[in-house]
């Protein structure tokens, strides 16, 4: 009797998880990592959807109304899609400004920052290229990040948060160091893409990326410039037309017929393909899928 008194008077939040809302599978992964069990984490987007376009169903409303604490990549990769959400989802503890709201990009140096201010052309990267979790560098700063925050929205498992961070710091950094091996005979190799979304993969390994099939981020591609790539393939030879899961591969197939130059399906987070099951597993594969 006198036990169950105690269990009775303990504060509910001893007993609670977190609940966490994060837009892609990448953040769901690393709040996995750091909270362990401490958290719920609800992901909004699906890892083989374009990122710049979800649907913003009435599922999704509710898992923001629900949450404690919201995570986003940041950079208007969620522009089109995340404040319609939240708006409607109006859960003030999530609120941007608040302490249980994180935008990440805010934590990273942005490439491709615009040198003009007006981009009312289409372009989906307003504000820099925002795809940046594919550096796998950039991912234990994110890590950290999301320490941090976790603490401050739980302090009580600062420990339990702290040491998560330390065992994935550990084994992250030993995979680094065989991604970076495994990807030194690649430098200065000249690639394409569809849309540019391993432009930080790109640096952290020194492919050049000579072009993409998408005249501006987020543009279809048209014949003009997709002529005009062919002939820039031809001369400079690129090794491999990299292309993302979600975008049809028509365009990028002519243009292979046309330069012999071999499209290589590029998965941008996890599960975007099947055997892409968590944050190592995309790593060990996109750094073994150029050949
Ligand atoms: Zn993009």
């Amino acid at each position: 009797m006198y036990r169950l008194l105690v269990l009775l008077l303990l504060p509910l939040s001893m007993f609670a998880e977190l609940k966490i809302a994060v837009t892609y599978p990448y953040i769901g992964a690393l709040v996995k990592e750091i909270a362990k069990d401490n958290a719920n984490t609800y992901v909004l987007a699906k890892g083989n959807w374009d990122p710049h376009f979800v649907v913003p169903r009435p599922s999704l409303i509710a898992k923001v109304r629900r949450a404690e604490g919201l995570i986003i990549n940041g950079g208007e990769l969620e522009i089109g899609w995340l404040p319609p959400l939240i708006r409607r989802a109006s859960n003030s503890r999530i609120a941007k400004g608040t302490s249980g709201y994180l935008d990440l990009s805010v934590y990273i140096e942005f490439l491709e920052k615009p040198t003009r201010l007006d981009r009312a052309d289409g372009d989906v990267h307003p504000q820099g290229n925002p795809h940046y979790h594919l550096d796998p560098n950039n991912i234990l700063i994110l890590a950290n990040v999301i320490r941090e925050f976790l603490i401050s929205l739980d302090a009580e498992n600062k420990t339990a948060y702290d040491k998560n961070f330390q065992t994935f710091k550990n084994m992250w950094s030993l995979k680094i160091k065989e991604w970076d091996e495994k990807m030194k005979d690649k430098k200065g190799m000249k690639v394409v893409q569809y849309h540019n979304n391993l432009a930080y993969f790109n640096k952290a390994y020194s492919l050049n990326n000579i072009g993409t099939i998408e005249p501006l981020p987020g543009i279809p591609p048209s014949s003009r410039h997709t002529l005009e790539l062919i002939n820039t393939m031809k001369t400079q030879k690129p090794s491999a037309i990299l292309h993302d899961v979600y975008h049809s591969t028509k365009t990028a197939q002519f243009i292979s017929s046309k330069t012999g130059v071999p499209i290589v399906i590029m998965p941008h987070d996890i599960e975007s393909l099947d055997e892409i099951e968590d944050l190592v597993s995309l790593f060990d594969y996109l750094t073994s899928a150029i050949k």
